[in-house]
């Protein structure tokens, strides 16, 4: 099953909402009752009993920020999720594709087993280790999948030290 994010930034924290309204306010991502009734099992905190269940926007927040927290656990380190084998993946030769923003870094790979795309964020403070672990390419390079897979660790980290003078401006 994939587990999808859903932005807790349009819940109105003092507001009061029952199952319904949480469907209208994540519409657009065709959120079904069945699945609120699923939080509240999982944990989602209820105002009472009572039927219609109500829920406190601040609850909802604090729920859907741990549900987006644990998402992000599941993979080791060294992997990422990915959409098309729903699991936590490695990543296709070891090589990466890095984008530094204001927060994270978004970086993508491509799946060992089915070769679909898969982001990751990781904490800027990441970057030393993932540079010791991956081979940093451009998101080009990401994809010759017709090369040789010969490759040794030392010429791995050839190029890691080459693809590191060239990430140089983005860091
Ligand atoms: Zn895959």
């Amino acid at each position: 099953m994939s587990k999808r994010l859903y932005p807790h930034k349009r819940v109105r924290y003092w507001y009061a909402y029952d199952i319904d309204d949480i469907c209208a306010l994540f519409a657009d991502f065709g959120l079904h009752p069945q699945t609120i009734r699923k939080w509240i099992k999982n944990g989602l905190k209820t105002i009472d009993a009572g039927k219609p269940a109500l829920v406190y926007g601040y609850d909802l927040i604090a729920y859907l920020k741990k549900n987006n927290t644990s998402n992000k656990c599941k993979t080791a380190f060294d992997q990422m999720y990915c959409m098309g084998c729903q699991d936590a993946r490695h990543i296709f030769r070891n090589k990466i594709a890095a984008e530094q923003t204001s927060q994270f870094l978004k970086v993508q790979g491509v799946c060992r087993e089915c070769k679909k795309t898969m982001f990751k964020s990781y904490k800027l403070a990441d970057f030393p280790a993932l540079r010791n672990k991956f081979v940093l390419v451009g998101v080009s390079e990401l994809y010759d999948f017709e090369v040789p897979t010969d490759k040794t660790h030392i010429q791995a980290q050839e190029q890691n030290a080459t693809s590191e003078s060239m990430q140089g401006e983005l860091f």
